[in-house]
Parts: structure tokens; sequence; C-alpha cells
């Protein structure tokens, strides 16, 4: 049995500090264009509320359920729609909201259904980015923090749903039971 053990990567202050710098860049680069703002659920609930709240452009916001991993650290890399956009994202100018980006695979089914609903354009804003497990090409232009290649938690990220509350993010690290 190993007890996972909780190493700091972000505080609360950080990244409060880096989500202020994001929704500056977007609510400029979106200034006069009405946005919709798509959050993927589970993990980007938080990322979510504490973004909207700095943008000074008007927007509009509806979530998108994705699941790709069940009680696991690595992506099965078999993505499944759990919950479809409810509102009319035709001619819209679109941008999705994720927690975390790993392979890019979750975000390349969500890009492409997007488009295929008609969104006049579609653009990723995201809390992580861990680039260096990329498996296929997804740029994330909007991204507050590039994260190591480790399992995170917290700040609306989970492991088999638990530790989402924790107010920063942190490394999920497993030591064998009784290490020290
Ligand atoms: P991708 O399809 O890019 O491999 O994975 C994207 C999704 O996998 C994220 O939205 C998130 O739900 C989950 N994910 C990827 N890396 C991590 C991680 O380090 N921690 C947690 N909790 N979820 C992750």
């Amino acid at each position: 049995m190993r007890m996972p053990e909780l190493l700091p990567v972000l505080d609360q202050k950080t990244i409060e500090k880096l989500i202020d710098e994001t929704a500056k860049r977007i609510s400029t680069d979106y200034a006069g264009r009405p946005l919709v703002l798509i959050g993927v659920l589970k993990g980007a609930f938080i990322f979510m509320a504490d973004l909207v709240r700095r943008l000074t452009i008007p927007v509009t916001i509806d979530f998108v359920g994705i699941s790709s991993y069940g009680d696991q650290t690595v992506s099965s890399g078999c993505i499944r729609l759990t919950r479809d956009i409810g509102m009319d994202v035709c001619g819209r100018d679109v941008l999705i909201v994720e927690d975390i980006v790993d392979t890019g695979l979750t975000l390349a089914f969500l890009i492409a259904h997007i488009r295929s609903l008609g969104a006049s354009s579609v653009n990723v804003c995201a809390l992580l980015d861990k680039r260096a497990r990329r498996r296929v090409e997804v740029a994330v232009p909007y991204c507050c923090y590039e994260a190591p290649d480790e399992f995170l938690v917290g700040y609306g990220l989970d492991f088999d749903e638990r530790y989402r509350q924790l107010p920063g993010v942190y490394r999920l690290q497993f030591n064998p039971e009784g290490a020290s």
C-alpha cells in the first residue's frame, strides 16, 4: 500500500498573479468581440470562476464534460463526452478553459468538436501546460504556467476525485508505506 504525499508547486498568491496576467491578455485581445468561454469539467471549475471575474470584456459561459482519466494518473487516451455544450456557438469566438493540458488528446478532440458546431474561432486558455508530454500538436496561446512532467492535484485538479478543493497546486508523490 502506497501513501501519496503533497509537494507544493504553486501557492494561491502565485496562481492569482498568473491568472491576473492571463485575464489582462485575453481582455485586450478580445476587446470588442463577444466571447464564449467553455470550461472543461470538472477540473477547470475553480480556474474558470477565478478567470472570468478578472475579465473586463463581456462574456457568456458554458461547460463541457470530458472524461479521459479514470482513477489512474496516466491518460487512457480514450476520450468521452460526458456533457455537451448547451449553447449555440455557431459564428461565435470561443475560448476553451482547461485546467491542464497533457498529451493534447482531449483538446484536439474538443477543438474539432467546437469547430464542427460552426464556431468562427476556437482558442485555448489553460492554467497548466505539461508541454513536454504532447502526443498531438495543439497550441495553448493563453497558458498561465508551464508545468513539470508530474501528476498534479489541487485548485480543481483531482486524483480519484480527491484534492480538488486545495487552494494551491501540488505534485502527488507516492512513497512506500513506512518510508520517511
Ligand atoms: P490530455 O488529453 O491533454 O492528456 O489530458 C487532459 C486532461 O487530463 C486534463 O483536463 C485533466 O483532466 C487530466 N490531466 C492531465 N494531466 C493531469 C495531472 O497532472 N493531474 C490531474 N489531476 N489531471 C490531469
